[in-house]
């Protein structure tokens, strides 16, 4: 429906369903998809009083309630190559492209460095938010500077990669500065020739197996190995994983591992561990069991699926029941990945 005071057309009880991936039927107040960049600033500028919540694929989101405020989809489209070297290129990429289409464009373009991060769902500037990661490869590592809008005054202001305090699935926009800027473009650095090959995580290179390596085998590889884990979210509501892998300190894992010897952690900095949330919740029986329309993934327990008309409360019962039973058994503080709104 219009909104009759103003000329953009913000819808009102707008239904959240096909727009987050976990398939939650959450009404939004008001709801606006952002075409341009002056279309931002004039919303903005007209809503100040409002509570404002970006979306980008809703890859990334439980919503568990009514969203009050106003809702802003993000829709800026153009991918430019802004410098050309010998043996790099620049690209800037507007917010509302769709991440796994640029990641595509890129290897079919023969500029390397996110080939692993192929099939991600979500919008590119989603991607600066939580550092996305798959395969040995974040966001951070080809990332120059993003550029943003300030919800409450408007200002524009530009981050580099130092400034976004990008770490393992986290930077400042989900932390110091949560809900403060929209992301509206990212700048990368992409490789044009002696492109550095990543195959060492996961099943990569027994995928790619006797072909060649390059970036499409590789973002071939990835793709085929993520479809065999992860649910198609056009078939079965999911938002990827849940939870983080927890880190914690060497002197806790050893005590941890004397106790339960095939806990999968692997070291990660001087004296820090990254322990596997999915070993944790598997070791304590969740892996494909349901409670209510909520489920834990049968192919991996990171996962929590919409088993039809799932409710945002009833994950967050499901989130709940495990993040304590882990902390029981382990003494370990889950944190969830994914943000709860
Ligand atoms: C099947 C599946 C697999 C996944 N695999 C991975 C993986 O391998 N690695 C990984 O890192 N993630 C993974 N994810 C999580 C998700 O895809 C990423 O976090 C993605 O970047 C989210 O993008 P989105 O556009 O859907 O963000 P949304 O879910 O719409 O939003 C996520 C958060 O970012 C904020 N936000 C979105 N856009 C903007 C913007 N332009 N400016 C400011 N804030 C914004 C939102 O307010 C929200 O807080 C997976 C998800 C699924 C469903």
């Amino acid at each position: 429906m219009l909104n009759r005071n103003s000329y953009l057309d913000i819808r009102s009880n707008y239904s959240l369903e096909k727009s987050n991936t976990f398939g939650l039927d959450v009404t939004s107040e008001s709801f606006y998809i952002v075409k341009s960049l002056n279309d931002l600033r004039n919303v903005l500028s007209e809503n100040k009083t409002r509570k404002i919540t970006v979306l980008g694929g809703g890859s990334n989101i439980i919503f568990t309630k009514f969203l009050d405020g106003l809702c802003l989809k993000i829709d800026l489209k153009g991918i430019d190559i802004i410098e050309e070297h010998k043996n790099n290129v620049i690209i800037n990429v507007m917010a509302g492209e769709n991440w796994h289409d640029f990641v595509k464009w890129t290897v079919n373009n023969g500029f390397g460095g996110i080939e692993n991060l192929s099939l991600i769902p979500g919008l590119v500037g989603a991607a600066p938010i939580q550092n996305i990661g798959a395969y040995g490869v974040e966001l951070k590592d080809v990332f120059i500077s993003c550029k943003t809008i300030n919800i409450k005054d408007q200002t524009e202001k530009e981050f580099d990669e130092k400034n976004c305090l990008f770490g393992y699935r986290t930077s400042r926009f989900k932390n110091i500065d949560k809900n403060i800027y929209i992301i509206t473009s990212i700048k990368i650095r992409l490789t044009k020739e002696k492109h550095k090959y990543n195959i060492s995580y996961g099943s990569i290179k027994e995928e790619i197996g006797n072909r060649e390596i390059n970036l499409k085998s590789i973002s071939k590889a990835v793709i085929k190995i993520r479809k065999s884990k992860l649910p198609d979210t056009n078939l079965l509501g999911n938002c990827g994983s849940f939870f983080k892998n927890p880190v914690i300190h060497e002197s806790k894992y050893f005590e941890l591992k004397k106790k339960f010897p095939s806990i999968s952690a692997f070291k990660v900095e001087k004296n820090q561990y990254k322990v596997s949330a999915a070993w944790l919740i598997e070791f304590l029986k969740y892996k494909g069991k349901s409670i209510g329309n909520v489920g834990v993934y049968k192919n991996q327990a990171l996962v929590l699926i919409n088993l039809g008309g799932a409710t945002g409360k009833e994950v967050l019962s499901l989130a709940n029941k495990i993040t304590y039973e882990v902390y029981s058994t382990f003494k370990i503080n889950l944190q969830p990945e994914v943000e709860i709104l």
